[in-house]
């Protein structure tokens, strides 16, 4: 990478707003337009929410963000967590699935990274943890 960033904090929802303005402010140096600025911001806010939610479903957990800046004024945008872990990644990205209904979840943070970013990857552990790669 050109340049690159990490960042951990710990899994509590007051960290999310932190998260997402620490990965624009990095971003910032490659002159984004407000747009592209604001999806990104989007996409790490599901992204960081999930983690929390889900990953660290009974406990707080610590979140990590790593920033790569790349050739072509790229980005990659690693989120992960040591949590849980992820059963089915197919069907979890799945629009409109949630493991977590009743608590007023719908479903839908990985149809929104995927329609702000060009590719969002998944991997996942059962029992390990969740990493999940933005690339915009
Ligand atoms: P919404 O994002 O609309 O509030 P949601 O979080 O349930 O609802 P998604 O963000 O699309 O929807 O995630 C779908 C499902 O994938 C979740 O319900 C959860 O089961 C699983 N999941 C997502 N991220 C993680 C994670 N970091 N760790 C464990 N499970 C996860
Ligand atoms: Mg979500």
């Amino acid at each position: 990478p050109i340049n690159s960033m990490r960042l951990s904090f710990e899994g509590k929802s007051v960290n999310e707003a932190f998260a997402r303005t620490a990965v624009a402010a990095f971003v910032t140096q490659l002159d984004p337009t407000i747009e592209e600025l604001s999806d990104i911001r989007t996409a790490v806010s599901e992204a960081v929410t999930n983690c929390i939610v889900h990953g660290y479903r009974d406990r707080i957990g610590t979140v990590y963000i790593t920033a790569n800046i790349l050739t072509d004024n790229r980005i990659t945008i690693r989120i992960r967590d040591k949590g849980c872990g992820i059963a089915d990644i197919e069907k979890a990205m799945e629009p409109m699935f949630t493991t977590a209904p009743n608590e007023e979840r719908a479903g839908l943070g990985f149809a929104v990274m995927q329609s702000l970013m060009d590719k969002v990857r998944v991997t996942s552990k059962e029992g390990r943890g969740t990493t999940v790669v933005l690339t915009r």
